[in-house]
């Protein structure tokens, strides 16, 4: 279905600092970029909570019934220790350190940010690119960038001119920032560099007789400078104008705007319409940082294995936590969100499970399940607006809850609009797993045996069993298993 006819999306576009209408270039495709991982070690928690904000957007942008091409890269070379170019690369440096192929660093790690991402239930992107896979296709962009004057080289490596470009282009327009002020609060440099000046960035860099990770090119033997390889995948796979580019806050600048200097001084044209910036994640008001301790890592944080939070959360605990902020918010992670959220989410879960025994009524219903559904597609149009998204579908669950207490009613068809919609925004755009449906080897057995027990204690009463009744109930107590007797029987919950 093309509901993008019928929706009018604003998504908050980095360019212009404001919210605007999005067109696609191509009607009914939609082609996406976002910079992924540098993949020399586990993947962060601030890297999962931006890629989350991206495989939701993916999510919303398909169910609109666009078809979308999301390419999401994997830095596996060619980025250096230092941002001014200097430095080691970080595979290579992980490789040396733990004595391993620079190429058992990439696959190692690309199979843990996998991994982790699987856990968190993420679609897979359409392309993930690498960058040592689109060597030769870096190398023609130098070219290029040669070709129409703004770079230049020496000793066998090749630097973009910043200077040059910015004399017929806005190096800067992005990030805001522009070249008089950086020029002004950048160091001199120190004599070891090759480059004009400190703005410039290597598109090429000639390696040292140490270095292990090396390709031949025109210029020497070496490697690729970071920037380039998502401008070379990106105009691969989505061309040299296409709709969105996302990316973390921080690569804003230099990352994001080298990208569009690049491409700009190839094809004399903006790359992209839309830069997305997913912003930050914090852990109990600070920034995280393995030095100072405050850190965790996405296994610590679902197994509980930890010394910050006081317990495991599920991934999709997690995941509807990350879901309540808006993806341009900073997000502070804390054990009292993080319960709260599991709270939150176990209500939405058991309203939602509780469906199937909803007794419609041939009356009309109490609540505007049209307008509700609306108010709904409004706010993931609002720039994806996930916070308020959660807010209405709240207003479902106490609707859901007080036709269960008997306070309201609800047609046959409303009923049909409300599982739809709450499946769609629930589990296809939030990813947020019904883990007592899906879960077919666990909860599912569970939520039998437990039925099945509720079943005997009836028996019990019916019996005056009092004895058997009341140890059914207490055991399952105990093992955190909550028995509710309600005017239509007996419901469970667990903790
Ligand atoms: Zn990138």
């Amino acid at each position: 279905m093309q509901l993008y006819k019928e929706q009018e999306l604003k998504i908050y576009n980095s360019l212009t600092s404001q919210k605007e209408v999005f067109k696609p270039i191509n009607e009914g495709y939609v082609g996406m970029y976002v910079c992924g991982p540098t993949v020399y070690s586990n993947v962060h928690l601030g890297n999962v909570r931006t890629f989350m904000s991206f495989d939701m957007i993916f999510r919303y942008l398909k169910h609109l019934g666009f078809k979308v091409r999301y390419v999401r890269n994997i830095t596996d070379a060619g980025h250096l220790t230092d941002d001014a170019d200097d430095g080691e690369d970080k595979i290579a440096k992980k490789a040396r350190l733990e004595q391993i192929e620079p190429m058992e660093v990439v696959q190692l790690y690309t199979v843990d940010f996998h991994n982790i991402l699987n856990k968190f239930n993420f679609l897979p992107p359409s392309i993930e690119p690498t960058a040592t896979g689109h060597i030769i296709e870096q190398i023609e962009i130098i070219k290029e960038i040669l070709d129409k004057g703004f770079a230049y080289q020496i000793n066998g490596s090749v630097y973009f001119d910043v200077h040059k470009f910015n004399e017929n282009h806005n190096y800067g327009k992005l990030s805001g920032r522009n070249l008089e002020d950086l020029v002004h609060n950048s160091r001199a440099l120190d004599g070891q560099s090759d480059k004009k000046n400190p703005q410039d960035f290597a598109l090429w860099k000639k390696a040292e007789p140490q270095h292990i990770m090396r390709w031949p090119s025109p210029w020497s033997d070496g490697f690729p400078g970071w920037h380039l390889e998502c401008t070379a995948m990106s105009t691969k796979y989505l061309g040299e104008q296409f709709d969105i580019h996302g990316g973390g806050m921080d690569l804003k600048f230099p990352h994001h705007e080298c990208e569009i200097a690049q491409a700009e001084a190839c094809n004399n044209q903006s790359p992209v319409n839309v830069w997305m910036h997913a912003n930050m994640l914090k852990m109990n008001g600070q920034k995280m940082s393995k030095s100072t301790g405050n850190s965790i890592n996405p296994d610590e944080l679902l197994s509980g294995n930890n010394d910050i939070l006081s317990k495991a959360y599920s991934p999709s605990v997690i995941r509807f936590f990350m879901m309540q902020s808006s993806y341009r918010s900073i997000l502070d992670l804390t054990d009292d969100g993080l319960l709260a959220a599991e709270k939150a989410f176990k209500k939405l879960i058991e309203a939602m499970n509780s469906l199937p025994k909803l007794e419609v009524s041939n009356n009309t219903s109490n609540f505007d399940l049209t307008t509700w559904k609306q108010s709904c597609y409004d706010a993931m149009n609002d720039d994806f607006n996930t916070p308020i998204l959660i807010a209405e579908l709240f207003s479902a669950v106490k609707f859901i809850n007080q036709i269960k207490d008997g306070k309201a009613t609800i047609s046959k068809e409303d009923f049909n609009t409300l599982k739809t919609t709450l499946d769609v925004f629930v589990l296809d755009i939030l990813g947020l797993q019904n883990v007592s449906e899906n879960n077919a080897n666990g909860s599912n057995k569970l939520s039998e045996t437990v039925e099945l027990l509720i079943k005997m204690r009836a028996e019990a009463r019916i019996n005056k069993d009092f004895a058997l009744s009341d140890k059914i109930r207490d055991e399952l107590a105990e093992i955190g298993i909550q028995l509710k007797d309600g005017k239509d029987g007996t419901t469970f919950s667990t903790n």
